[in-house]
């Protein structure tokens, strides 16, 4: 048996300290003891500028705050992937990205690993994103205080998707977007609960109905809930 290389994540932060953070617990810290997958956050500032290491400066044109410096994030980015001839995808964690989504994760997840820089501050110099041609990428519409908790998102989704990560294969099959629905709801004992009961099919032994009352819920839900996911679901091809 040849031994698997792990699954890569490189971080660029200015806040290492911050990982793995909750990726060493549970699923992913586990993962990560059993080789499946590496991760190393480097500093940013070793690249910066001067006796004060700057890696910000303020905005051409004016205005509030700093932003990150296209030479300092180009160094840190060629010190990362240039020299090895790595061919992991680069990302930058910003709103203005992609919006992350299943599919994306799925890519990731398949591939040697990535490379994810954090922006803080204002958000990071525009020509170093189109000269390095970085994947954009945005974990939803809001604002965060820097890229380091939208990389543990995304990274947190890639790995559970690393074989021998999960323990059941189908507990990645079944769930949320993986067939463009929400997923149906789930019960457990007590069968009653203060008054509640369950839906008796569950309970019936029957596991074609229990796949037919399964897929309803996950159509009605997806429906009310996410009228665009249920229009992309009922116009993809079969
Ligand atoms: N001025 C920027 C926001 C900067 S927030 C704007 O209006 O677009 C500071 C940093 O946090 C960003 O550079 C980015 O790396 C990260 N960030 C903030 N919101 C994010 C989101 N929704 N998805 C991914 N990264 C985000």
């Amino acid at each position: 048996m040849t031994l698997m290389s792990p699954w890569r994540a490189t971080i660029i932060t200015l806040y290492p300290e911050m990982f793995p953070g909750p990726l060493g617990h549970s699923l992913a810290g586990r993962a990560m003891e059993q080789g499946i997958w590496s991760l190393e956050a480097r500093q940013l500032r070793e690249h910066g500028l001067g006796r004060h290491r700057a890696v910000d400066d303020t905005p051409f044109g004016g205005g509030a705050g700093m932003v990150l410096r296209a030479d300092v994030v180009d160094a840190a980015l060629a010190d990362c992937v240039d020299a090895k001839g790595d061919d992991r995808p680069v990302v930058v964690l910003t709103p203005r990205g992609a919006p992350l989504d299943q599919a994306t994760v799925r890519r990731l997840a398949a591939g040697p690993g990535v490379v994810l820089l954090c922006g803080r501050f204002e958000g990071i110099d525009q020509r170093v994103i189109e000269a390095r041609q970085l994947t954009e990428i945005s974990i939803g519409d809001y604002i965060l205080s820097g890229g380091e908790t939208a990389a543990l998102v995304l990274l947190d989704a890639c790995v559970r998707l690393l074989p021998g990560v999960m323990g059941k294969e189908e507990s990645g099959e079944e769930e949320s977007f993986s067939h463009g629905l929400l997923e149906y709801p789930h019960y457990t004992r007590p069968a009653e609960w203060q008054g509640h009961s369950v839906p008796d099919v569950l309970l019936s032994g029957n596991h074609a109905a229990i796949a037919a009352w399964r897929l309803a819920k996950s159509q009605e839900i997806t429906r009310a809930r996410r009228p665009d996911l249920w229009a992309r679901h009922v116009t993809a091809p079969v």
